[in-house]
């Protein structure tokens, strides 16, 4: 019988509620289907960073290394600057184990509204370049506080880091029925990084006959998103671009609550993290009405990338089953709680 290593890393929020759902119905899942997940959990998150001045412990990444997966909820904290906490704790894990490509799809599950007439067109995947661009952490202040002050943020992309993340979308998008990839740039006004992306993206494309292209500027996407959703299929754009238009399409496929998301080292030298699209929702924390499909979803992208199609496809029936019969939390419209929809699924499971 296989059985993986996961770590958990529920993080800050309704990160916690979240992945301690998500848990349960992969251990459901697992009784189910013949295979093991041994889970270890890890405490990493912004309570113990303010007590100990640190989110992962000396050693931590290297442990980390020896997992199959990583299964993380969210990371941030109204105590706690904003770029401390990404910083400090899921930014090292994404950096640190390369996974470079992220992996964002979108679809309307049965029973979503979207906000948009025609959203029920929406079949995307997003992805987003995940190691380099915008988010490389290049850059410095002088002369802090002084009239003088200045401050540079130094985007940073590489032949090899774009032409890895372009290869990565052709493969995706081949796979699809539409093989359709368009490719997200703005380089009429950055005249140097975005050029060299769109110049590798056409070279790598020869390599795709089979695989319908298009470029788009990243203001004109929104728009074909939401006039035009059908005309779309996988999206490549950078790390900045691509944050923006994965929350949007989340957002038009009916709420942040269903949107996952896997960081992939399609080499697997080392191991890949999955995880909600969310963040640790502090409005909403420890009322027991967060939405846990984001993370179920995710978890079913967990099981396919550790080869178990049939158990992935089986949560992904399980979680259509329940959105289709109207069980929704507050986010989705309805007044079901974290806890209605993880029976729910788990009810299905064990059926
Ligand atoms: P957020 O995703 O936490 O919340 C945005 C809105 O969506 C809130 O109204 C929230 O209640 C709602 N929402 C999010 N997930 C939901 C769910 N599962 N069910 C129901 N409603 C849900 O984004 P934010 O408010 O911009 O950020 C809050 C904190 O989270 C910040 O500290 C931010 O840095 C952090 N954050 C972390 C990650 C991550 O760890 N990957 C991602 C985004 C934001
Ligand atoms: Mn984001």
């Amino acid at each position: 019988m296989s059985a993986y290593k996961i770590a958990a890393v529920p993080g800050d929020g309704i990160g916690v509620e979240v992945i301690a759902a998500g848990v349960e119905v992969l251990q459901a899942l697992s009784k189910k289907s013949g295979f093991e997940l041994d889970f270890k959990h890890f405490d990493w998150n912004s309570d113990n960073y303010l007590k100990n001045g640190y989110y992962i412990p000396e050693g931590g990444l290297e442990e980390l290394k020896t997992f199959d997966a990583i299964f993380f909820g969210a990371v941030g904290a109204l105590n706690v600057p904003d770029h401390i906490s990404l910083w400090g704790l899921r930014l090292p894990i994404c950096q640190g184990f390369d996974q470079y490509a992220n992996v964002r799809p979108a679809r309307v599950l049965p029973g979503v509204k979207s906000p948009l007439l025609n959203g029920d067109q929406i079949d995307w995947v997003v992805v987003r370049e995940n190691s380099e661009g915008e988010y490389s952490g290049n850059g410095g202040r002088v002369h802090r506080g002084l009239p003088e002050e200045v401050a540079t943020e130094v985007s940073v992309f590489t032949r090899a880091g774009v032409e890895r993340i372009h290869r990565f979308a052709f493969e995706l998008a081949q796979s699809r029925p539409r093989k359709h990839l368009t490719m997200v740039t703005k380089s009429n006004a950055q005249r140097h990084g975005m050029v060299l992306w769109d110049e590798i993206f056409y070279e790598v494309a020869k390599d795709f006959p089979d695989v319908k292209i298009d470029k788009e500027l990243v203001d004109a996407v929104t728009t074909r998103m939401v006039l035009k959703p059908s005309t779309l299929d996988v999206i490549v754009a950078t790390n900045l671009h691509a944050d923006i238009l994965s929350d949007l399409a989340a957002a038009l496929s009916g709420s942040l609550g269903i949107a996952p998301t896997a960081n992939l080292n399609p080499s697997r030298k080392f191991p890949s993290m999955f995880e909600p699209i969310h963040g640790s929702a502090f409005d909403i924390t420890g009322k027991g009405v967060a939405n846990p499909i984001a993370t179920f979803w995710t978890a079913a992208m967990m099981l396919e990338h550790l080869g178990e199609a049939a158990a992935a496809k089986q949560l992904m029936s399980a979680i259509e089953a329940v959105t289709e019969s109207g069980l929704h939390t507050p986010d989705l419209g309805g007044n079901a709680t974290t806890r209605q929809i993880t029976e729910a699924i788990i009810a299905l499971i064990n059926r």
